[in-house]
């Protein structure tokens, strides 16, 4: 009756409002929902006299709603009625609906995984009131929203180079989840701080297991489930190969026989590199919490250089072996190993998609446990490769993820930059059943190809298609501060995703 009451008083106020003319533009809410009306003149104020309604399944699901109306609209609200049913109709566990009405947001859900969908739509609608210096509240347009996901798995990758402050990579956590993805794959270059082998970080690497502990549990109240990555195989140096640094090496001499020479490569021969490397995955998976995916890595290996190594015939026989041990290993701890594909396909028959192998990576491939989750990373504009001629079709044939699913695995097509490669993948994937999608992102953390990115990904993976809305840098870089002011973010240098205006280094 409570809520009742204070729902009239609201249209009351309402009333008032609507007098002077509003017009809310469109809602611009990432990724695009599936069905979305509204009511430019018609303002539903996010205050204390709201009434907010949840039907979910989950009890939790109140009390999570309320939390977020006071931390992201400085509203405290009375308790927030909870019917304990099915709220979405169809859409699956992560359907919702929404109905803001004057005085009323009802938020409807299969689980509480649709309830934080919704309430992260309700985030980016909203607009500060006109009134005052200072902010006295939020409101938005009357809408009703019906929405679910194409994909299961709306996965994103994020480099965390040394370079990087915690807040950068906390940032990208937070707008991962408000735009939806499920899946944040998180990759040390070098930063994630052992206690069990020291020499594999840089000095005062920021992710320690207490930073990693914080960070997943944010991901999770958010939505979203952290993957920590390790590069079992190639990758070793943990740092970009043009640049010549190594994360061990240049600081240790003495752990050169963990890495072939040249420190490309882990040394599978050693029986002791491999037992580091068997550490540092389980060391990062339970800092991280036992997440039920591990990113193993594995693209780009060169041939071995070591005597040992070399006289392994056949060397791809010692790495098979290495992946399935590290694979068995999360097994046992719970978790599905995920690895880049291109080691698993014969070098120059798949052109013009990426292909590393040798002669024996078809018997690799065939020898592979089929828990493993192949990331097929592709970064062509459509599967003719890097055509940009306007015009082309965005639906492409893609052989290579055919190939991996008729081998029995679950696979994800992972494109980076180009618009019309993540559309056409992105589509890909849902119309022929696969298992998902994992957009990277790599070193591109600025200007306006950042958000340009995520966007796109998300509405992709989402299963809809990003609208232009024409204005600069909108609405990411509102989203963005919007994520800053949760992280805390008090230092200029940490704004924006521009660390300097003025450019000083070479762009690549
Ligand atoms: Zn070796």
């Amino acid at each position: 009756m409570k809520a009742q009451g204070f729902a009239i008083a609201a249209l009351a106020a309402v009333a008032v409002a609507t007098a002077a003319d509003l017009d809310f533009l469109r809602p611009e809410i990432i990724p695009e929902p599936r069905e979305l009306r509204y009511e430019s003149s018609v303002a539903v104020r996010i205050d204390g006299s709201t009434a907010f309604a949840v039907t979910c399944p989950d009890a939790a699901a109140a009390q999570w709603v309320k939390d977020k109306v006071a931390a992201w609209f400085g509203a405290r609200i009375g308790d927030v009625a909870l019917a304990s049913a099915q709220g979405a109709p169809g859409g699956g566990d992560e359907g919702y609906t929404i109905e803001a009405k004057p005085g009323r947001i009802a938020i409807g859900a299969n689980s509480i995984k649709g309830v934080k969908h919704a309430m992260h739509a309700l985030r980016q609608v909203a607009e500060r009131e006109s009134v005052g210096v200072k902010l006295k509240g939020y409101w938005l347009p009357a809408l009703s929203v019906k929405d679910s996901p194409a994909l299961a798995f709306r996965g994103i990758h994020f480099c965390w180079f040394p370079e990087c402050p915690v807040s950068l990579i906390e940032r990208q956590i937070r707008v991962a989840a408000m735009y939806r993805f499920n899946y944040v794959v998180l990759e040390s270059w070098g930063v994630f701080r052992s206690e069990r082998h020291p020499f594999l970080a840089v000095r005062d690497a920021p992710l320690t297991v207490k930073e990693a502990r914080r960070l997943a549990g944010i991901a999770s109240d958010l939505g979203v489930t952290l993957i920590p990555q390790v590069n079992v195989y190639g990758h070793a140096a943990m740092q970009r190969a043009r640049g010549g640094k190594h994360t061990t090496l240049d600081m240790h001499p003495e752990c050169q026989p963990l890495f072939e020479p040249g420190g490309w490569n882990w040394c599978l021969s050693n029986p002791d590199a491999r037992q580091v490397v068997r550490d540092l995955v389980a060391e990062i998976h339970e800092a991280f919490g036992n997440p039920p995916f591990f990113h193993i890595g594995c693209d780009e290996a060169d041939p071995p250089t070591c005597a040992m190594c070399r006289a392994a015939r056949p060397y791809s026989g010692l790495v098979m072996e290495h992946i399935k041990d590290i694979a068995g290993l999360l097994r046992k701890r719970g978790a599905r190993a995920m690895m880049w594909h291109d080691m698993l396909l014969e070098k120059g028959r798949w052109k013009p998609f990426y292909s590393h192998g040798d002669e024996n990576a078809p018997q690799m491939l065939d020898a592979l446990p089929r828990d493993i989750v192949i990331c097929d990373w592709y970064y062509g504009s459509d599967s003719g490769g890097h055509d940009k001629t306007a015009g082309t079709s965005v639906t492409g044939n893609y052989p290579t993820l055919e190939h991996f699913k008729s081998k029995g695995f679950d696979t994800l097509t992972c494109p980076w930059r180009e618009r019309k490669g993540i559309v056409a993948q992105a589509k890909y994937a849902h119309e022929h059943g696969l298992f998902g999608m994992l957009e990277t992102i790599w070193h591109h953390y600025r200007g306006m190809e950042f958000g340009r990115m995520v966007e796109i990904a998300a509405c992709g993976a989402w299963g809809t298609e990003r609208r232009d809305a024409g204005r600069r840098g909108s609405p990411f870089a509102t989203n963005w501060r919007r994520c800053g002011w949760d992280a805390g973010i008090t230092e200029f240098s940490e704004t924006g995703f521009l660390d300097r205006q003025v450019t000083r280094d070479v762009d690549d």
